[in-house]
C-alpha cells in the first residue's frame, strides 16, 4: 500500500477520497460549459463578419432562415450575450466548486495526518528531524490544496481548450490544423526542459529561505546569549550573508524563468504567421470564407497563449504530487504501540512489575539489560543512578511510551500491551522533566488531565503541589495567562504545576522524573511534606538526582548502566556500602567527589 502511495500517490488518494468523487466529477463539469461557453463568442464574430460579407447566403441566413442582415447581427448578438451569461456563471460556479474542494480535501488531510501522527510512538516523534512532521501536516498539505484549487482546473481547462480549438480548427481545414498545431509539442517539450532547469533552482530557493529563518529563529531565541557576548555585529554580519544567498538563489532563479514567456511568444508567432498567410491565401484562392478565415486568426492565439503557463501547471502538478506522496506516507507509518482492549476493572490498586525486561532505542544497542523491578501497590520506590543509567528509559516503559524488547512490563498483572489507554495512562499521573505547559490560564494548565474539575479541586492539588502561594501571588492569580511555552514562570514553578496537574487526577500511581529537581531546597522541602500525605495511598516512582529527596522511599532501585545493580531501603543501601552508599557520601559531602554526575 505504502509502495503504491509513493508511485502514485495522486490515484491513490483518488481511492482513499471516494466521498469527494461526485463534487470533482461536478468541478470538471462546469469547467467544461465555462471552457465551451469561453469559445462559442470568437465563432459568433466569425458569424458576423460573415453575415456582413455574405448576406443572404451566410450562415447565419441558413441555419435561421432570416433574412435581414440587421436581424441576423440582431440574433448573433442575443446569442452572444446569453453565452456570455452562461460563461460569467459557470465561472463563478466553478471556482466555488474547485475552492471548495480543495478546502475540503485540504481540511480533512490535515486533520487526518494530525490525529495519526498523535498516534505514533513518542520513539518515532523523536527519531524525525524537528519540524519535518509539522511540515507534511502544513506545508504539505497547503501544496496539495494549491494544486486543486489552481493547477488542476487550469491544466483541465488548457486541454480543453486544445481540444476545441482543435475542433474548429479541423472543420475548418486540415492543413490548417496541423499548422497551426506544430508549435504545440514545441511549447510543451520547451516546457518540461525548463522546468526541469528550474527545479533546483527552485529548491536552492527553498534552502535558501529555510536557512534564512532557522537563523533569524534561532537568533531571537538565544538574544541574551548574543548580547551577553556582544556577538550583535557578527549575528548581523551572518544574518546578511544567508541573506545574500537567498537574494542570489532568486535572482538565477528569476534569470532563466524569465526567459520562457519570450521563447514561447517566439513560437507562437511562428504559429500565427502560418494561419495568417496560409489561411489567408486560402480565403483568396476561395477555399476558406472570410468569416471562418477571421475566426482561424482569433484561435491561433488563443490556442497557444495559454500554454505559456503549462510550466507553472506542471510544477503545481508535481509539487502536489510530491506532497501528496509525503502525507501518505505520513498516513501510512504504522503505529507500533497500539492500544491494548483489557480494560481494568476498578479501582485499580497500582502495582507495576517488571519482568526480564530489555529495552533500547530504533536500532541501537540494548539500554536496558534484564531488568527485575517490582512496586507494590501503595508503596513508594525511588530509581537512583548515574546520567544515562537509564532511568528515563525505565519510566517510558512504565508509561508504555515504547515496548520493551523482550520482557514484560505489568500493571496489576496486566501486561501494558493488553490495556486500554484509558486503563494505562488514565491510572498514572506523570510529571515529565521537561514540562510542557499549554497556552491558557494557570487553572486550565493544572486542570488538562480532568477538564471538569472544580476551582476548589484545582486549588487543593496545587496546595498538595506546594504551588498555591505562588500562584496566588501572580497578579491574576489562578486566572493567569502563561505562554504557549509558560515563559514567564520559572522552572521550579513550572514543575509544580506540573505536579499540581498530576496530582488533580487522583491517579493510582503518580511516576515522577526528576519532579523536583529545579526548586529551592526550602520549597522542595514543602513538596515533599506535600507528596508524603499525597503519596500515602497511591503508588510513587520517582527519579531523582538529588538522594536527599528519596531518602524515605519504601525502596530505592539502583541502575548502572542498564542493570539493577542494588535495591533497598535507603539505611539498608549505606549498610550494605556500595554504590548508593557511595553516591550518598559524595552528595552529603561524605568523600570527595569521584564523578561530577554522581
Ligand atoms: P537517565 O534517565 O538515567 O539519564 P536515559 O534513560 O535517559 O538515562 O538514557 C539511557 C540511554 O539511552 C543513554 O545512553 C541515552 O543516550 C539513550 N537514550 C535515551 N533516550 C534516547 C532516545 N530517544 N533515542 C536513542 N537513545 C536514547
Amino acid at each position: 500500500m505504502t509502495d503504491r502511495a509513493q508511485r502514485a500517490p495522486l490515484e491513490e488518494l483518488w481511492r482513499r477520497y471516494d466521498r469527494y468523487r461526485g463534487r470533482f466529477v461536478l468541478a470538471i463539469v462546469l469547467s467544461t460549459i465555462n471552457k465551451i461557453a469561453d469559445v462559442v463568442p470568437e465563432l459568433l464574430i466569425g458569424a458576423a463578419v460573415d453575415v456582413v460579407v455574405r448576406g443572404d447566403g451566410s450562415f447565419v441566413a441558413d441555419v435561421l432562415g432570416v433574412e435581414s442582415r440587421f436581424a441576423q447581427l440582431g440574433w448573433l448578438a442575443a446569442i452572444n450575450a446569453l453565452v456570455w451569461v452562461v460563461e460569467s456563471l459557470s465561472q463563478y460556479l466553478a471556482a466555488v466548486a474547485w475552492r471548495g474542494l480543495a478546502q475540503s480535501v485540504e481540511h480533512d488531510l490535515r486533520v487526518e495526518a494530525y490525529d495519526h501522527a498523535q498516534r505514533l510512538s513518542t520513539t518515532w516523534h523523536e527519531s524525525r528531524p524537528q519540524g519535518a512532521t509539522l511540515a507534511t501536516i502544513n506545508d504539505d498539505v497547503n501544496q496539495l490544496e494549491r494544486f486543486l484549487d489552481l493547477g488542476a482546473p487550469a491544466l483541465l481547462q488548457t486541454v480543453l481548450n486544445v481540444l476545441l480549438v482543435g475542433a474548429v480548427f479541423a472543420a475548418a481545414s486540415w492543413q490548417l490544423l496541423v499548422l497551426a498545431f506544430l508549435p504545440i509539442p514545441l511549447i510543451v517539450l520547451g516546457s518540461l526542459w525548463f522546468q526541469r532547469r528550474l527545479e533546483p533552482l527552485y529548491a536552492a530557493v527553498r534552502q535558501r529561505v529555510a536557512d534564512l529563518s532557522g537563523l533569524i529563529a534561532a537568533n531571537l531565541g538565544g538574544i541574551s546569549t548574543i548580547k551577553a557576548f556582544t556577538a550583535e555585529c557578527r549575528e548581523r554580519a551572518r544574518v546578511e550573508a544567508a541573506s545574500v544567498a537567498y537574494r542570489q538563489a532568486n535572482v538565477d532563479a528569476i534569470r532563466t524563468s524569465a526567459a520562457f514567456v519570450p521563447l514561447v511568444r517566439m513560437a507562437i508567432l511562428a504559429g500565427f504567421t502560418c494561419t495568417l498567410l496560409f489561411g489567408g491565401w486560402a480565403t483568396l484562392e476561395g477555399e476558406l470564407e472570410v468569416g471562418l478565415y477571421s475566426v482561424l486568426v482569433f484561435m491561433t492565439q488563443r490556442l497557444l497563449w495559454p500554454l505559456t503557463e503549462v510550466a507553472e501547471m506542471l510544477d503545481l502538478y508535481q509539487r502536489g504530487r510530491a506532497s501528496t506522496a509525503r502525507i501518505l506516507a505520513l498516513l501510512d507509518e504504522p503505529v507500533t504501540v497500539p492500544a491494548g482492549r483489557v480494560r481494568l476493572a476498578g479501582p485499580v490498586a497500582g502495582r507495576l512489575e517488571l519482568t526480564g525486561v530489555r529495552a533500547g532505542y530504533a536500532d541501537g544497542p540494548d539500554v536496558l539489560h534484564d531488568v527485575d523491578l517490582v512496586v507494590p501497590a501503595g508503596e513508594t520506590h525511588a530509581i537512583v543512578g548515574p546520567t544515562g543509567a537509564g532511568k528515563s528509559t525505565l519510566l517510558r516503559l512504565m508509561l508504555r511510551f515504547d515496548d520493551p524488547r523482550s520482557g514484560r512490563v505489568s500493571l496489576d498483572g496486566t501486561d501494558l500491551r493488553e490495556l486500554r489507554w484509558e486503563s494505562l495512562r488514565g491510572s498514572i499521573g506523570y510529571v515529565a522533566q521537561e514540562v510542557f505547559l499549554f497556552a491558557g490560564t494557570i487553572a486550565e494548565n493544572i486542570a488538562y488531565g480532568r477538564p471538569g474539575a472544580s476551582a476548589e479541586q484545582i486549588r487543593r492539588a496545587a496546595r498538595h503541589a506546594a504551588a498555591d502561594d505562588f500562584i496566588e501571588a501572580l497578579p491574576d492569580g489562578y486566572d493567569t495567562w502563561v505562554g504557549e511555552r509558560g515563559v514567564t514562570l520559572s522552572g521550579g514553578q513550572r514543575q509544580r504545576l506540573a505536579l499540581a496537574r498530576a496530582l488533580l487526577r487522583d491517579p493510582a500511581v503518580l511516576i515522577l522524573d526528576e519532579a523536583t529537581s529545579a526548586v529551592d531546597n526550602e520549597t522542595e522541602a514543602a513538596i515533599q511534606r506535600s507528596l508524603r500525605i499525597a503519596t500515602r495511598d497511591r503508588t510513587a516512582i520517582m527519579v531523582a538526582h538529588r538522594l536527599s529527596t528519596v531518602r524515605h522511599a519504601d525502596r530505592i532501585w539502583v541502575l548502572d548502566a542498564g542493570r539493577i545493580v542494588e535495591s533497598g531501603t535507603h539505611d539498608e543501601l549505606v549498610a550494605a556500602d556500595g554504590a548508593y552508599a557511595s553516591l550518598w557520601r559524595v552528595q552529603t559531602g561524605e568523600s570527595r567527589p569521584g564523578t561530577p554526575d554522581a
